[in-house]
Parts: structure tokens; sequence; C-alpha cells
């Protein structure tokens, strides 16, 4: 029997079982796919990503951007693997979604400590273990852990389509980066006035694909589907995803009313997804709708959007900051969105901090906290405090505490502000981890 188990193969998984087998454990990991998929998977591969291929914002002074960097000091395998697959997306970290999974695939099956089943739990095993099964736990253990938790929680959450770059109308699309930032990197189709009314009105009027159950208003904020956005006024695509500020086309030097930005997705950039695009929109009524956008006239699909119910735990009533279940005789964490964060690479920091718990546990030492002023740390604080009912959270610099307003007498700006309190964070961080090392030496 190993040291440790991980049940799920997706990003919080795969980086849980390489953080306790990088600890000394034997670790067996279980991956349901393809012996059983879900809904949102298409392949085999370990940490698919199965809708957006960017893991956010680089700069410093950004929360997602803080949180990276601390994963990476903290020697997260998932950022390595993203930062080797990198593909040109400005100064977000875009990833050719395909080489990414390989390499975490890679990474995993190759580490002499783990083992790697390809099976479907259908009850928590005995022993120390970590459930990352994601927002789509299969049914029956969704079952066990609903029993488990007294309550399991749901929201929606939906992916964008992903077009092939060959049937796009290159005399139409241009490439370019917001604000120049970067490389050039998104094709942007532009719009003009009438065109882009003309869409909000295809968009709001489109038929939309059934769901079981499905209750209104149980949307994540941070990814609500592109016709939810433009139900809500004709001008609000215009200051959300298809926003055209810092976008001039270069051709005529001036900004569109409107763009649609589509972002590279894979390494020889033959695949670009549609930028803020999720939606729910029967997979024929998503052809016709989008491909009134200039330059999609006739876009073929590589992969259709779609709406999925995700799960998610009560983790404030159920887990302490470490990832463990709370009072629970054998050692049982969680990890990854289940756990009630939402994003690839929040999902990803969850698995790191139960990886290195359960090794800690199975070597008969206690489970550690990450310090609250990191944005590890906070999240995984907040998931585990949070008064009320929890909802699905994103990093963010509410979670950590605040820079001053001036240094040296003289007032900070916003963006300075922001690269103070990173590096605080990044600070405490490096405290703790050489803490962690004396501990350990
Ligand atoms: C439709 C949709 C769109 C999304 N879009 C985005 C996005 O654009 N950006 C973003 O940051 N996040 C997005 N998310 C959230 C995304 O799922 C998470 O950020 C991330 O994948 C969560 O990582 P995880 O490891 O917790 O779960 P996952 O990556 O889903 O991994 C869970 C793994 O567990 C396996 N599994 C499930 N049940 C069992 C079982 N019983 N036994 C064994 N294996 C099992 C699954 O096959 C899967 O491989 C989206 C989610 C959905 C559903």
């Amino acid at each position: 029997m190993s040291d440790v188990t991980v049940i799920g193969g997706g990003l919080a998984g795969s980086e849980a079982a390489w953080q306790a087998a990088e600890a000394g454990c034997s670790v067996e990991l279980w991956e349901m796919r393809p012996v059983k998929t879900t809904p949102a998977h298409h392949t085999e591969g370990l940490a698919e990503l199965v809708c957006s291929n960017s893991m956010g914002n680089l700069s410093l002074t950004t929360a997602s951007g803080l949180l990276k960097e601390e994963l990476r000091r903290l020697g997260s395998m998932i950022l390595r693997s993203a930062d080797a697959t990198r593909v040109p997306a400005g100064g977000a970290l875009g990833l050719a979604r395909e080489d990414f999974s390989a390499a975490v695939t890679e990474a995993v099956h190759g580490h002499p400590n783990i083992e790697v089943l390809r099976r479907e739990a259908t009850e928590i095993p005995e022993g120390p273990t970590v459930v990352a099964t994601g927002p789509l736990t299969s049914e029956a253990l969704a079952k066990e852990m609903a029993e488990l938790s007294g309550e399991t929680l749901y929201f929606y959450d939906a992916a964008s389509p992903i077009l092939f770059r060959d049937s796009l109308d290159e005399e139409k699309v241009y490439l370019a980066s917001r604000y120049g930032k970067g490389e050039a990197a998104y094709l942007n189709c532009p719009m003009n006035g009438d065109e882009y009314y003309a869409f909000i009105e295809e968009l709001t009027n489109a038929e939309l694909a059934p769901i079981k159950d499905f209750e209104e208003d149980m949307y994540f904020e941070g990814c609500l589907p592109v016709e939810v956005i433009a139900g809500r006024g004709p001008e609000t695509l215009r200051f959300g995803p298809m926003k055209p500020v810092g976008l001039p086309d270069a051709r005529t030097g001036e900004e569109p009313y409107a763009v649609v930005q589509l972002r590279q997705d894979d390494a020889e950039g033959q695949l670009f997804n549609m930028v803020g695009f999720q939606t729910r929109l029967k997979w024929g009524e998503q052809k016709r709708v989008l491909r009134t956008i200039p330059g999609l006239e006739n876009a073929e699909f590589a992969r259709m959007g779609v709406m999925h119910r995700n799960t998610y735990l009560p983790s404030n009533r159920m887990l302490d900051a470490t990832m463990r279940v709370r009072g629970s005789e054998v050692p049982l964490f969680f990890a990854g969105q289940l756990t009630g964060v939402e994003g690839y690479v929040e999902s990803s920091a969850m698995g790191l901090i139960a990886g290195l718990n359960a090794a800690r546990m199975a070597c008969g030492e206690e489970p550690m906290e990450l310090p609250q002023d990191t944005m590890t740390g906070a999240l995984a604080q907040y998931i585990t405090v949070k008064d009320g009912t929890l909802q699905p959270i994103n990093s963010n610099w509410g979670l950590v505490p605040a820079a001053p307003k001036k240094e040296n007498g003289r007032r900070l700006s916003k963006p300075e502000r922001r690269e103070l309190q990173a590096r605080m964070a990044l600070e405490s961080l490096e405290k703790f981890a050489g803490l962690r090392t004396e501990v350990a030496g």
C-alpha cells in the first residue's frame, strides 16, 4: 500500500501527488479518464485544461500574478510545466493546452515515487488521502462526499469555443495586444456600431441548450456566459470581454466600436479560443450567431462552448487551512476546485497545500498552514473560515494585508501599492520557506 493516495489527476491532484512524492512518500494517483470521462474533458492527459488556455496575468501588480509567483517559489510542478509551455498571450500566461497537459503527465508518470492508476474511485479509500476530483466529480464519489459533508454546493461554469485559424478571414482580423503590451498576441475581430448591436440582438435571442434541473442565477460571476452578460444591457459586453480600448486596428489606426479577441491555444498557432466567450447556446445557434462576427463568417469550430453544473464543498465548515477534514480519524484532505476556490492556479495552489500536508502526516508530522499574509495562505484561510455560505473565490487583493498608502512621505500609485503588497507577501513566504527548511533539516 502506498503512503498517500491521491484521487483525481487534474491540476490539483497532479500537483498534490507530485508534492507528496517529492517529500519522499510513495503515492498512488487514481485518475478515472479514459475509463470514465467527465462532460468537459476531452483527453486522457493529466491536468487537462477544460476551457480557457490562460492562467491569467503575469504581472505582480495582479493578485493572480502574485499567486503564480508564490507557487513558483514553493516548487510547484504545475507552474513549472506552465512556464515551459507558454504561448504568446500579451501580459498573460497563455499555454499550449496539449503540451501543458503532456508536460504534467510526463512529470507525474516519470516520478519514481508515483504510480498512476486509471480507475474511478467510488468511495474514499482508507489511509492518508487527498481527494481532488474537481467540479465534475463522478456521481458515486460525489454522493459519498455529500454524506461526509452533510451537503454539497454547486454553481454553473461554461467553456468558450475554439476555432481553427485557417478558417478565419485574415483580411478582417488583426493581430494586437491591448495597449501594445508584450508581443502582439491576440487576433482581434473588429466591429462597428451597427455590427455590434446586430450581434447583441442575435446573441440575446438565440436558443439555449437545456440543462437538467437548471436553476437560474447560480453562475460564477467571474465566468458568466456571454449571452448572460449581453442580457444585462446592450453596452455591457463593450465594457467587458468585447472592450475595444487599447486595441487600434493598425490598418486604420482607429479603435473599433467593439472587438472579439481570440487567443492562441496550441504551440503551432492553428487553434484560437474566443476570450470570454463561454456560452450555453445550442451548438447550431453558436455557429450561426458567432459566424456573424466580422472575420468569423466561415469559422470552423474545433470545440463548441458548453455549460456544466460544478460541485464544491462547504469547506468553511469542513476543512482547516491545511486542507484537512476537521476531526477526521485518518488524514483526509481535499484539494482543488472542490474546496471552493475557482480557477486553474487557485486549484493547483490548494493541491500543493494538500499534497505537502498529506506527506507530512504520512511521516508522522503535523500538517502546517501557509502564512495568511501570502496569497496562497490567505485563500486557504478564506475558504475554511468564511461565515455563511461559501461562494467560489479567485485570488484577489482583498485577501492579503493592504499596503501603506505612502512610502517615504510620497503617495503611492495603485500599481505601486500592489507591488508593495506582493513584495510583502513574497517576503513572508521566503521567511516561511526558510523556516520550513530548518524544520525539515
Ligand atoms: C465547463 C468549465 C469551464 C471552466 N473554465 C475555466 C476557465 O476558463 N479557467 C479556469 O481557470 N478554470 C475554469 N474552470 C474551472 C476548472 O475546472 C478548474 O479551475 C480546474 O480544472 C480545477 O482543477 P481540479 O484539479 O480541482 O479539477 P479538474 O482539473 O477537473 O480535475 C479533476 C480530475 O478528477 C478526475 N475524477 C473525477 N471524479 C473521479 C473519480 N471518482 N475517480 C477518479 N478520478 C476522478 C477527473 O477526470 C479530472 O481529471 C472551468 C470548469 C468547467 C467545468
